[in-house]
């Protein structure tokens, strides 16, 4: 899991803040996505830096809800310390949407059905959301003059596109989408449980954009072979790197350039580690795409909770 450095009480104006809100409204977007408003007057605050803007959302602890939450710089090492049930859960999310004169801002979280044996905080609170609930977010502020970090979405300008992701990457999918510029080109392909979770999107003309329904079939089915054949066709200057193996279930999966290079290509990738992984051999592997041409992000993985 990323997990921001900024501490949750900083004396001068940080880059990222924590911020109270209340759920404003509730919309089901389709079977797998719930959208979800959240409000306060410190939302004002909340910068809106569209693309794939993560933050973090942060759930009350089984004991004792947002009461032992710890502020300051090691305010995560501290929280991890404390007993089980005392812990509030912290989670990565996209921000949907930011309407910062209204201090509102959208999440659209995935309805996934929490196994029996696993707490999946994020889900379980998602299935039985209610308005007014109480929640605590860490993200960007607007007062910070500088960039906030926790974009991932960086192409070079004129790039042809390829952007894959499976449900979870969605709202940061159609988030990209909404804020490329229109002469943007290339493909997006979003794999989704059913095709009921196809949902409306304003992308650039020259976009492709493809919904690949599971239907009950295992994740990366229809994504692996849509993005593997689409990046044949790009047109990629292969780099002679060594792309070093990563384990899923150890590591997180988070290969990013630090920063990118005037290309013809450019790849984002989000999506369940092992479909990244796959999709990552392909595409830095097998293609050579260099390292600075792409994004290739673990955004869960299957069988394990995010902790
Ligand atoms: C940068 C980034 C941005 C993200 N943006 C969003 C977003 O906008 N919306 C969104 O819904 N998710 C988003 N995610 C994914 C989200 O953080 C994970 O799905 C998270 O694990 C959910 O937490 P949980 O408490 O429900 O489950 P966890 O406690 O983390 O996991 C419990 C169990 O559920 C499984 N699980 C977790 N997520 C899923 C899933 N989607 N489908 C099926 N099984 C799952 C795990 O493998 C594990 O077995 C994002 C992740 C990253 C890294």
């Amino acid at each position: 899991m990323t997990t921001s450095t900024v501490g949750l009480a900083p004396s001068t104006v940080q880059p990222w803040r924590p911020f109270t809100c209340r759920v404003k409204t509730l919309r089901r977007l389709s079977p797998s996505f719930l959208r979800v408003t959240f409000a306060s007057e410190e939302l004002r605050d909340f910068a809106d830096n569209g693309y794939d803007q993560r933050f973090k959302l942060i759930f009350p602890a089984p004991a004792c809800g947002f009461e032992k939450l710890p502020a300051g710089e090691r305010w995560y090492s501290e929280l991890r310390s404390l007993p089980e049930e005392e812990q509030c859960r912290v989670r990565t999310y996209t921000v949907r949407a930011v309407r910062r004169e209204a201090g509102e801002v959208d999440v659209d979280m995935v309805l996934h059905e929490p196994q029996e044996d696993r707490e999946a905080p994020a889900a379980r609170w998602a299935l039985s959301a209610e308005i007014g609930a109480e929640l605590m977010m860490l993200g960007p502020d607007a007062r910070f003059d500088g960039p906030h970090g926790g974009l991932d979405f960086n192409a070079p300008e004129g790039a042809e596109l390829l952007i894959g992701g499976d449900e979870t990457a969605a709202p940061a999918i159609a988030a990209i989408l909404e804020r490329l510029p229109v002469t943007a080109r290339g493909k997006a392909f979003i794999e989704v449980p059913e095709a009921a979770d196809a949902l409306a999107l304003d992308a650039p003309p020259e976009i492709e954009v493809h919904w690949l329904a599971r239907e009950g079939a295992d994740w990366g089915t229809r994504l692996i072979p849509a993005v593997t054949e689409a990046a044949a066709s790009l047109r990629i200057a292969p780099a002679l790197e060594t792309v070093e193996d990563i384990d899923v279930d150890i590591e997180t999966l988070w290969d990013l350039p630090e920063q990118t290079a005037p290309s013809e290509a450019y790849v984002w990738i989000g999506a369940e580690a092992g479909v990244v992984k796959a999709l990552r051999r392909v595409i830095r592997q097998d293609l050579g795409l260099p390292k600075e041409c792409g994004a290739f992000m673990g955004y869960w993985r299957a069988g394990r909770d995010a902790d």
